[in-house]
């Protein structure tokens, strides 16, 4: 299935200057969505998964997927403000700017998943909060990776992304 082609590509969204990909359609077919989240673990034995934490807020619609779709639990790693009392919180830099993302504390072996991987700030942050809320962060993967503009890794691997720009 040629999930790329699904992808719609907007220009000088949200901002002038960026193409943002959009992938709603992907959500929006069964087929697609089925083959994504399949594509988005192919790499790693499920069986070291306790848990997936999803980022905010398209990371929630994929993680909480793949935890139902593999039994697994979920958990939100949230903007700064949303989430109550009492949480880890871990600030990082954006382009302009700064950002703090937040979860709650836990245990467990856990696979971190965002929609689209850009700069790799808030993936990289993330990684790092999951670590300091208790977890142990065994894998990572996400829908897209603009691998242009990072050269992210984990564990010495490239991020496992299912569709690479
Ligand atoms: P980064 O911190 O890697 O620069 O940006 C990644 C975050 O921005 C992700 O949470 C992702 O949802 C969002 N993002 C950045 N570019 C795009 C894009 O083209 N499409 C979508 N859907 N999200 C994007």
């Amino acid at each position: 299935m040629d999930l790329k082609s699904l992808i719609h590509e907007v220009q000088d969204f949200p901002l002038p200057g960026i193409l943002f990909r959009d992938i709603s359609p992907i959500l929006a077919s069964p087929t697609a969505l089925h083959a994504a989240l399949d594509q988005m673990v192919a790499h790693m034995d499920l069986n070291d998964i306790d848990l997936v934490a999803g980022i905010e807020s398209r990371g929630f619609i994929l993680g909480a997927a793949l935890a139902a779709r593999f039994d697994k639990g979920f958990v939100a790693v949230r903007k700064a403000g949303k989430l109550p009392p009492p949480v880890e919180a871990m600030s990082y830099d954006l382009e302009y700017g700064k950002a703090t993302l937040e979860m709650r504390a836990g245990q467990g072996r856990i696979l971190v998943v965002d929609d689209v991987l850009a700069t790799g700030g808030t993936l990289a942050a993330a990684i790092e909060l999951c670590g300091r809320a208790g977890y142990e962060v065994v894998n990572v993967s996400v829908l897209i990776n603009l691998e242009n503009l990072n050269a992210m890794r984990f564990r010495g691997e490239p991020i496992h992304a299912v569709l690479t720009y």
